[in-house]
């Protein structure tokens, strides 16, 4: 009697400390940072890669009212280089594909209003010769003021689509000359050392990966729709395409972490809501499910295996899930 009596009181005190017990403190290196992607920009928009000058502000003007700093991409690779600390709380980075004129008649206005640096990934085989492109003076000018300036390979092929032309020898000299002739040609041009390339059409694999490192990139941009975290790869660095006609609610979506497809499957399977942390952060995942329905209000708890805590977790009620079930 006198121990059930005991063990209630446990869980009362419990109960109240848990509001402080199951807030672990985030380690400094957690970071959720969207990389946003951009190609060309117009006061009305004509097709799926150009974003209305109305729709660029109003974005810009929300990350600046919602706290949300925009940060040079260098400040992240260099991150993953070992050189830098993570990045802020609430960093946002800025990449603009292409070399459209567009970006210095209309984008280059904003991003100076808002002081914002963005990273603009050039392939250069079209510049000054294509009525539609940057010219030279253009590009100088937006270095000069501070904007970052990529490889986005020499002429923009379709990796996909030549390794299936080529042949392998063919192939490999094509995919080694984009990469190195454009990093040159950019280098000769602008004075400064090209750190970063974009993808083509987002096309990566290990292939493309390897031969971008060989020619001296320190990270390689991709497509994949994801932000990145202190785990990413800086080889093949995911960015969410903003595409015109993005409303401010889903804008303001992609700048939140959001759980992974295969984290939204398991909690359908176990009826449990997804856990908004990093599987990679704790070997064991305690959760207390909220009476019901099943909600996002349950708590989650990472926590190392074997921690004596875990005992007076599930005195709580709480239930001891491994983190590879959140993840498959
Ligand atoms: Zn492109």
């Amino acid at each position: 009697m006198r121990h059930v009596h005991l063990h209630r009181i446990l869980a009362l005190w419990f109960a109240f400390l848990s509001g402080f017990l199951l807030a672990p403190p985030a380690r400094a290196s957690d970071f959720y940072v969207p990389i946003l992607v951009y190609h060309r920009f117009a006061p009305t928009p004509q097709n799926l890669y150009t974003v209305s000058l109305q729709e660029f502000e109003a974005q810009m003007r929300y990350l600046k009212e919602n706290g949300y700093q925009v940060i040079p991409l260098k400040t992240l690779v260099d991150f993953y280089l070992g050189k830098g600390s993570p990045p802020p709380p609430r960093a946002v980075v800025i990449t603009i594909d292409d070399g459209h004129t567009s970006v210095y008649s209309y984008a280059l206005p904003i991003l100076k209003k808002y002081g914002y640096p963005a990273t603009l990934f050039i392939y250069p085989c079209c510049i000054g010769r294509v009525s539609y492109a940057l010219t030279w003076e253009q590009i100088r000018e937006l270095a000069d003021q501070g904007q970052d300036i990529g490889s986005h390979t020499r002429y923009h092929p379709n990796f996909k689509l030549e390794r299936r032309r080529l042949k392998p020898q063919e192939y490999e000299e094509l995919v080694e000359k984009e990469m190195t002739s454009s990093k040159k040609i950019l280098e000769e041009k602008l004075g400064r050392s090209i750190r970063y390339l974009s993808y083509p059409f987002g096309v990566h694999d290990e292939v493309l990966e390897k031969k971008a490192f060989q020619a001296g990139y320190q990270a390689m941009l991709t497509i994949v729709r994801r932000g990145c975290d202190q785990t990413s790869n800086r080889g093949a660095l995911p960015r969410f395409l903003i595409e015109p006609h993005t409303s401010i609610r889903s804008f303001s979506s992609i700048l939140s972490p959001q759980p992974s497809p295969g984290k939204l499957k398991a909690s359908w399977r176990t009826g449990l809501p997804c856990p908004s942390v990093a599987s990679s952060t704790c070997s064991m995942l305690l959760i207390q499910p909220s009476p019901s329905p099943p909600s996002r209000m349950a708590r989650i708890l990472p926590i190392q295996s074997g921690s004596r805590a875990i005992s007076v977790y599930r005195f709580l009620g709480f239930q001891k899930v491994h983190p590879k079930h959140w993840a498959s």
